[in-house]
């Protein structure tokens, strides 16, 4: 009788605490490293979901492994509300590349709903000779075997699009990760590498402002952002069919309750509909979500469909890591 009276008071003290979630400051890990394009995501849906949410969202940058190093961290982290994680598609493309992952992706985390889509860019350092997609592959061509290509890591969107690049030539390319493409965007603007893929909300100002060379866009359409609207598409360079979108979503460790679950999903939606948050994204050529993926069960099923996508090319790629 104690023991069933105990457990009720213990069971309305938990609900009482969740109706007063969130009580304290909210962690979203950020699986690379400050200032790259995930970060940035992060950042700017940080300062929205804290106005909603009436709490601090503080960003923590867990780089490494090319993503798995910080959705490892979260994956083991208190199911409590207070941590979360903010990953892209590696989410999807990591399990067919690693042999020992270090998490389950469809068993070990709450999927709380899709943030936006973001094209990818192929850029090169600023001293590299060649100024069109054309000129580019003459460069590769011409320079098999000595060609730097910087990534962030294994089962990173840059290792994806710059897979099926090498792929696409039939060029190898010697990679070079990082922890994320913060860093390797330093590295290309130095000259230390030589190309790179990376999403437009990283290479954007760099474009606008003349710093880095620009190719081709990754999606089968061009894009509207003024900066970015001269780039031709791979496919239109003859790299037929290349199509490569980056999505970024938003995670809880299994287990965090469904009174936090609801509460953070509806602060999401209501980020993602703010006129301010949808216009910086598309200043750096993102589009912010807005349909069903938005909700958990949508945003489990595109993953799982992504997995599903990306697995096979993965793997006749037959790229792994332990
Ligand atoms: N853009 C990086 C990638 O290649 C990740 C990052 O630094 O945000 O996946």
């Amino acid at each position: 009788m104690k023991k069933l009276l105990l457990t009720a008071l213990l069971s309305t003290l938990a609900a009482a605490a969740l109706a007063e979630y969130p009580e304290k400051a909210i962690t979203i890990v950020v699986p690379f490293a400050a200032g790259g394009p995930t970060d940035k995501v992060a950042r700017d849906l940080g300062v929205v979901l804290s106005q909603k949410l009436g709490q601090p969202v503080i960003i923590e940058n867990v780089g490494g492994a090319g993503g798995t190093l910080g959705a490892a961290k979260v994956a083991k982290a208190a199911p409590d509300g207070y941590s979360l994680l903010l990953h892209h598609i590696g989410m999807a493309t990591s399990p067919a590349l690693y042999r020992n992952m270090p998490y389950k992706t469809l068993e070990d985390f709450e999927y709380l709903g899709m943030i936006n889509e973001v094209p990818m860019t192929v850029v090169g350092r600023p001293t590299l000779p060649a100024n069109t997609f054309a000129e580019l592959q003459k460069w590769l061509e011409a320079n098999k075997g000595k060609i730097n290509l910087a990534n962030a890591g294994l089962g990173a969107a840059s290792h994806l699009c710059g897979l099926l690049f090498q792929q696409s030539l039939k060029i190898d390319m010697t990679t070079v990760p990082y922890k994320g493409t913060a860093p390797a965007m330093n590295d290309l603007l130095g000259g230390q590498v030589d190309i790179m893929c990376d999403q437009t909300t990283n290479t954007t100002g760099q474009i606008e402002a003349g710093k880095i060379k620009a190719y081709a866009v990754t999606t089968p359409k061009r894009l509207t952002t003024p900066a970015l609207s001269k780039l031709p598409t791979l496919d239109e360079s003859g790299i037929k069919g290349f199509n490569v979108s980056i999505w970024h979503a938003l995670y809880a460790p299994k287990g965090t309750p469904k009174a936090a679950m609801d509460k953070l999903n509806t602060a999401l939606r209501a980020s993602l509909k703010e006129p301010d948050f949808i216009k910086r994204q598309e200043a750096l050529g993102a589009v912010v979500i807005t349909d069903a993926r938005t909700g958990p069960a949508e945003h489990k099923k595109f993953v799982e469909a992504e997995i599903n996508k990306w697995g096979p090319a993965i793997k006749a790629a037959g790229q792994y890591a332990d």
